[in-house]
């Protein structure tokens, strides 16, 4: 349940962390509305935070307060947004009965770096070295108000992948390779994806991709950087007809060291994109990991959503995978897909799980910015049952059905994150087989490592020692900007790379 507001008004604080509070406990302006007024005063004095909401409703005027103090051992501008947060959330939730919401005020991407960054500075470690995980989950719960369960997936996935992120050094990097294209857009895809264009434009985009990749491969070797992990995504970089896949796995493998990385990740998110061919080619250039990401396997779903493949297309394509080498198997599913509920997704998993997949993650449905479902939305989200979507409890039980289903065979989570507009307000959670995680998806989550990134719109990330940030240097998302602009994208990764030195 959330509320309606009249007007809005904020004084003090990063209007950002307030805004990220009233979204996530569903609190809007309207003119309909619950309340005439809703003021929010946020007084920041040293290391005490004291918010007060002041509330008109029919002439009347409501006052409530709650004042937090500082965490001495946390840098004072993240423990005042924090605080501020933490003070509304409460004032909100039980002041008005407000549902509260499973992460509480954990909003960000990755809440697992949090409970390392702790583990680093020795909070929930023993003298003799033994993580204490328990005392680490009641501090994410006191700090974040998030719930129990929360807490404690995030600390079981925080120190599970605490070995990979600390057997990097300073001079391992993972590549990125961007292929932006894919046969049809999906309803709620975001990604910055294009349906594959004629011959010639995919050949241009090859030709400024083997530049990029020339270029890179060019400062690794100047930096004396070794590479651990390749992935290629996109997009669905199977997409791609077969002399270009096979041509891009060529060069991919043959810059970056392929046949010596401790993992090659190639996605084939559409099953119908696999061939024999590029099966061949991925087995030749020495491919270790393949996704194969059906996302439901309820046709009717999948003829919603946009794909043009079958459940049974899925099936062939694990079978001919399977038959051809001894990679790892991903697998992406979402809950919350319009018109599923909990029996769907139920079935969903049964028939993936017969497939006998290496790696299943599981994402919550996110109504992004840019996907073809929020604009049909037009951010009207009471026009929700348009697309018959799951409520946030029933989407909450889908994801509590995963988990149970996924250790009972098993599987164990491995890296986690979040987003914005997600459906249930839950996470998305790779689960994998003892021994299988994928690398790659602890680097890129654990945000220590260098990711170079190349390819339309790959990010490459430098952690700077120094001064503990990491420097950024983005490829354009459009493919028209990315092919006229390469060389500056070039110039500003380079720059990015010999600013941290790598000494
Ligand atoms: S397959 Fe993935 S990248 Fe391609 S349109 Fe669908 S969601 Fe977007």
């Amino acid at each position: 349940m959330g509320i309606t507001v009249k007007n809005l008004s904020v004084t003090g604080g990063d209007s950002k962390v307030v805004a990220d509070v009233l979204r996530s406990l569903n609190v809007t302006v309207s003119d309909a509305a619950d309340f005439d007024a809703l003021e929010i005063f946020n007084d920041i004095i040293g290391t005490r935070i004291t918010t007060r909401l002041k509330v008109t409703v029919a002439g009347e005027e409501i006052f409530l307060r709650k004042s937090s103090l500082a965490r001495p051992d946390e840098r004072l501008g993240a423990e005042v947004n924090r605080l501020v947060k933490k003070n509304l959330y409460t004032l909100l939730v039980e002041g008005f009965g407000l549902d509260a919401v499973p992460y509480g005020i954990l909003h960000g991407v990755r809440p697992t770096k949090i409970i390392q960054r702790w583990i680093d500075g020795g909070f929930g470690v023993t003298s003799q070295g033994v993580i204490d995980r328990d005392k680490i989950a009641r501090r994410v719960c006191s700090d974040f108000t998030t719930d129990r369960d929360k807490a404690d997936l995030l600390t079981e996935v925080a120190v599970r992948q605490l070995p990979i992120i600390r057997a990097s050094d300073a001079h391992t990097v993972s590549v990125y390779v961007g292929i932006p294209f894919c046969r049809t857009r999906c309803l709620y895809c975001s990604f910055p994806s294009f349906v594959l264009p004629a011959e010639a434009k995919v050949a241009e985009f090859m030709q400024t991709l083997t530049r990029d990749i020339t270029a890179a491969a060019d400062a690794i070797n100047r930096f004396g950087l070794k590479v651990q992990t390749i992935y290629v995504g996109g997009g669905t970089p199977s997409a791609l007809p077969e002399k270009f896949f096979a041509e891009m796995l060529r060069i991919v493998h043959d810059s970056f060291n392929g046949s010596e990385v401790d993992e090659f990740t190639v996605e084939c998110g559409r099953p119908d994109t696999i061939t024999a061919e590029k099966i061949s080619a991925m087995k030749s250039f020495d491919v270790t990991r393949v996704s194969v990401n059906p996302q439901t396997m309820n046709q009717r779903t999948l003829d919603l959503i946009g794909r043009q493949h079958s459940v049974e297309d899925v099936a062939r394509a694990f079978d001919e995978l399977r038959a051809a080498g001894d990679w790892l198997i991903n697998t992406d599913l979402i809950v919350g897909l319009p018109g599923e509920r909990l029996d769907d997704f139920r079935e969903t998993l049964d028939k993936v799980l017969t497939l006998n997949p290496d790696d299943v993650t599981i994402h919550s449905l996110a109504i992004k910015r840019g996907s073809k479902l929020q604009m049909r939305l037009a951010d009207d989200l009471n026009r929700l049952e348009d697309f018959n979507l799951p409520e946030d409890a029933e989407v909450r039980r889908m994801s509590e059905h995963a988990s149970k289903i996924l250790r009972g065979k098993n599987f164990l989570p491995y890296y986690l994150y979040r987003q914005g507009y997600m459906r249930g307000q839950i996470e998305n959670v790779g689960w994998c087989r003892r021994g299988a995680a994928g690398i790659y998806n602890v680097q890129i989550m654990g945000e220590r490592q260098t990711i170079i990134g190349v390819g339309a719109a790959a990010s490459t990330k430098v952690p700077d020692p120094a001064s503990k940030k990491i420097l950024t240097a983005f490829n354009a998302k459009d493919l028209p900007t990315y092919l006229r602009d390469i060389d500056k994208y070039i110039a500003r990764r380079e720059k990015i790379l010999a600013q941290n030195n790598f000494q």
